[in-house]
């Protein structure tokens, strides 16, 4: 007789966000929390580009190719060349479903189990949960506050072996906020190409810097880099679900084989709404990265006045806030949610910033304010 068992997983434990904890907390608590510890912006997607997916909505909706529309593909190509001074051909661009699905389906064509991906820590937490997924192993390369939240290449260059697969790099950071030089991009991508280890570089804020310039990595080695983009940050268009990757040309191919396997193709929708972003006024960007600034300097002033000596990030909408030595993230994020400010603790991300926490700038300077007052209180409260 067949005794009816429940489901086998895969992994006794899927990963979920240490930022889940908190959200949770804040939804039980209910009442007057200042929400800081998402990574979400807090403005309406530009009217145009919502009319551009509403008129796609009540027109001709079909599946598109698995890689995306070619005019997308096209006008993503053309942006990159009128952005970066780079030409590149639109069959090496895969469209995604935003940042996190176009790296999954990188992951997807190079990661196998018992491979090594080398990854950032402090560092957004679905680099780690997408290599353990794929029963791989993640090696992380530190990012301390000391050194301004930036990769060593040397020890990078240490941590790569012969199992080595795939070297993610982020820059603007997610948590952190630092932008990498270009400099130093240049030299990680050389470590990684001698070694044929492939670059995964994640650029989904590089509309959002403050101090310094982006950097175009797949523009430095086309044969070894995947550049990462994401309409997500740049427009406020988290929940449309769409970005883009640039590919070396083999790679593209592959990529865009297994977008047809998993999704068949990005909602045509939303890569209507898309292409008029990229074709359309880009004012609205300029001005939320003002907005981003503005929050950016009055949360590093306030802190700094406060008695909380931190570095302005150059880029994204975050700041890590250091806390007093020996204090646990984690334990702080849930003390705080009753001290009326939620925010992200450094435990999400990795173990390098485990005493810090992450606050999100993506939400109105009044908010801010109260968040700020908040978190001051308690940090002198606790010593
Ligand atoms: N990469 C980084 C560093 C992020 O912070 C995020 C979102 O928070 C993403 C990628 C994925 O965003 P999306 O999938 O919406 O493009």
């Amino acid at each position: 007789r067949v005794t009816r068992r429940p489901p086998r997983m895969k992994m006794a434990h899927y990963p979920v966000s240490g930022i889940r904890e908190i959200l949770d907390l804040v939804l039980l608590r209910g009442g007057d929390v200042v929400r800081l510890e998402l990574g979400e912006p807090g403005y309406p997607v530009p009217a145009h580009i919502a009319d551009a997916g509403a008129l796609a909505a009540h027109g001709e909706v079909r599946y598109t190719q698995s890689a995306g529309l070619l005019e997308l593909r096209t006008e993503a190509s053309d942006a990159l060349a009128r952005r970066y001074g780079t030409v590149i051909d639109p069959s090496r661009i895969v469209i995604s479903q935003g940042g996190s699905q176009g790296i999954a389906a990188v992951f997807e064509a190079l990661v196998r189990p018992g491979d090594e991906v080398v990854l950032p820590d402090p560092a957004w937490p679905n680099y780690l949960a997408m290599t353990t997924m794929r029963g791989a192993t993640p090696v992380p390369y530190g990012l301390p506050r000391e050194r301004g939240y930036l990769p060593d290449p040397a020890e990078i260059e240490r941590l790569i072996t012969p199992a080595t697969r795939v070297l993610v790099i982020n820059s603007p950071g997610n948590p952190t906020g630092a932008v990498m030089p270009r400099a130093l991009v240049e030299q990680i991508v050389a470590i990684a190409a001698r070694a044929g280890v492939v670059v995964v570089s994640d650029e989904v804020y590089d509309e959002l810097i403050f101090d310094g310039e982006p950097t175009f990595a797949a523009a430095i080695a086309p044969d070894d880099v995947v550049s990462v983009f994401s309409f997500s940050k740049t427009y406020a268009m988290t929940g449309w679900r769409v970005g883009y990757l640039v590919l070396p040309p083999a790679l593209a191919q592959t990529v865009g084989h297994i977008q047809e396997s998993l999704i068949s193709c990005v909602s045509t929708v939303s890569q209507r709404a898309a292409l008029a972003a990229l074709r359309g006024p880009q004012t609205d960007v300029a001005v939320m990265r003002e907005g981003y600034r503005q929050a950016r300097d009055y949360v590093v002033g306030r802190l700094r006045d406060g008695g909380i000596p931190i570095d302005a990030p150059a880029g994204a909408f975050y700041v890590m806030v250091p806390l007093a030595p020996g204090v646990d993230s984690r334990a702080a994020a849930i003390d705080l949610v009753d001290a009326g400010v939620a925010v992200a603790p450094g435990t999400a991300f990795g173990r390098v910033a485990a005493d810090q926490v992450r606050l999100s700038l993506a939400t109105s300077l009044p908010q801010l304010a109260v968040g700020i007052d908040r978190l001051l209180a308690w940090y002198h409260e606790t010593g």
